[in-house]
């Protein structure tokens, strides 16, 4: 069918004059807007401006992305926020007393720490956030609500002991949680400390540490002396500068929940991590299904404050009812804004919650491969749980061998014992299937695993188990035509 020029602007969405103009260009000739055009010549005029359209799209699409980063570029630097991770007995208690007496030997004697979740450690080449709760416990009930709050983790393995089941958990859950590792080895007084068999511990994990000619920061401490504390700091501040962290602190203000309790006088006490903008007392706020006014704010220092900027962490009085760890807080307009975000956040999980009882189910295997074609996601992320050393060991080589070009098989996390709570959280955040072998979990992580839709699976027979995994890289595959 034969168009009128008029009709291919209007399809194509121009004005007549810009294609008449097109056509010009190409040395075809028309009387006027109302001529007709051929079909070649309407087909070759859509290429052409499909190709211009596409061109335009790409340049302002780069020059987008150039400025948000020269944006980026001009906001100012803020502190990295770290947690100390490690296995039991390691020493991470002691690593964050050191930090936080060496903080208080700074002040003026006498003065007092409030708890508020994290703390600042000042140096010369800046400063530190600390998370102030060991382990990866807080850290992963903090990001299952989706708050990334830890830039780096400081994953401490004692130097007499060398890297322990824990230690291996930790360095999951901080690669899971996308936070940059830095090991320190700790108990350096001690006469048997051995950082040689740290160094080797870690190359068995595929961390080549500097000293062996790889990137992997290995720091030399001891907690209780406090030797080498001061270069794990400047090691933080190097790591930090490298990622380039910034913050906006005129933007609308976020943080996150890393703490909440009720004291009997002064009512609800939530601790905060600012993470842009600023909170201002008299400000309105919201954490899941809670709202709030600032009526006042305290940092570790104890002092009142009147503003906090990104960076700081703030004990929070103000919040009707208490809001969970690891819950997004967001600052809204006003007391109407507040309540009603809250009231809809409440009805919505109610929704939920009836939907899950009429008819939704534990999600299987298929369901997360389901998920992760969606993502497009080309890796199949395993915990791996076993009866054995020998078994862990046998799996792990067999699986080796399974990737494919297109998809990966990723055992962020193996260990001899039955899948445990900590376990399920993990796959939780990553999106990961727990595969045990002549172990079983308990009744409480089995239930656990189901209310949060992880896929667990028993196996008596190894080589089921290698088919399960071989089908989840099969489901994985784009299909060849
Ligand atoms: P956590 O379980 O990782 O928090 O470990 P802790 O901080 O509670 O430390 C466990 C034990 O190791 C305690 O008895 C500490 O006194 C001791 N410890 C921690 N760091 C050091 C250190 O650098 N040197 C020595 N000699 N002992 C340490």
């Amino acid at each position: 069918a034969k168009v009128r020029i008029y009709q291919l602007a209007k399809e194509l969405g121009m004005e007549n004059a810009e294609l008449l103009e097109i056509l010009n260009e190409m040395g075809v000739s028309y009387k006027s807007h109302a001529s007709t055009l051929e079909d070649e010549t309407a087909q070759a005029v859509k290429e052409i401006i499909a190709e211009q359209r596409g061109l335009e799209e790409q340049r302002r699409r780069e020059e987008e992305a150039k400025r948000a980063e020269e944006a980026r570029k001009a906001l100012p630097h803020r502190p990295p926020v770290v947690v100390i991770m490690g296995h039991v007995d390691h020493g991470k208690t002691s690593l964050l007393d050191y930090l936080r007496k060496s903080r208080i030997a700074e002040r003026e004697a006498g003065g007092i720490t409030q708890h508020v979740g994290a703390f600042e450690v000042k140096t010369k080449g800046g400063t530190v956030v600390f998370i102030d709760t060991p382990g990866h416990e807080a850290f992963t009930s903090i990001r299952q609500r989706g708050a990334r709050v830890a830039d780096i983790a400081v994953i401490v393995i004692a130097a007499d002991d060398g890297i322990m089941p824990q230690t291996k958990e930790a360095i999951a859950h901080a690669k899971a949680a996308g936070a940059k590792i830095i090991f320190a080895a700790n108990k350096m007084d001690l006469p048997q400390a051995n950082l040689d068999k740290v160094y080797q511990d870690l190359m068995r994990e595929q961390f080549v540490p500097e000293a062996y000619g790889g990137d992997a920061i290995v720091v030399p401490i001891s907690a209780k002396t406090g030797q080498g504390v001061a270069d794990l700091l400047d090691m933080i501040l190097l790591v930090a500068e490298l990622e380039d962290l910034r913050a906006d602190p005129e933007a609308e203000p976020k943080g996150v929940i890393l703490e909440a309790r009720v004291d009997k006088q002064a009512g609800v006490l939530a601790s905060m991590l600012v993470q842009e903008g600023t909170f201002r007392v008299g400000d309105y706020l919201v954490a899941g299904e809670v709202w709030g006014k600032i009526r006042a704010m305290r940092d570790s220092d104890d002092n009142q404050r009147k503003e906090a900027p990104p960076g700081s962490a703030v004990q929070v009085l103000g919040f009707s009812e208490l809001p969970h760890a690891g819950e997004v807080v967001h600052w809204v307009p006003d007391q109407v804004a507040a309540k009603e975000i809250a009231e809809e956040r409440i009805l919505e999980r109610k929704d939920r919650e009836a939907g899950a009882e009429t008819g939704l189910r534990a999600r299987n295997i298929a369901d997360l491969l389901r998920t992760m074609k969606e993502a497009e996601q080309k890796e199949i992320n395993i915990i791996l749980r076993t009866d054995t050393q020998g078994s862990l060991e046998a799996i792990q080589q067999i699986l080796a061998k399974e990737s494919t070009e297109e998809v990966k098989i990723n055992v962020m996390f193996a260990a001899v014992g039955a899948p445990a709570e900590s376990d399920v959280l993990l796959a939780t955040t990553a999106n990961a299937a727990i595969l045990s072998f002549g172990v079983n979990p308990a009744g409480s992580v089995k239930k656990m695993a189901e209310q949060k839709g992880v896929p667990l699976q028993s196996f008596r027979i190894i080589y089921e188990l290698i088919d399960e995994v071989r089908k989840m890289v099969r489901g994985q595959r784009e299909p060849v035509f």
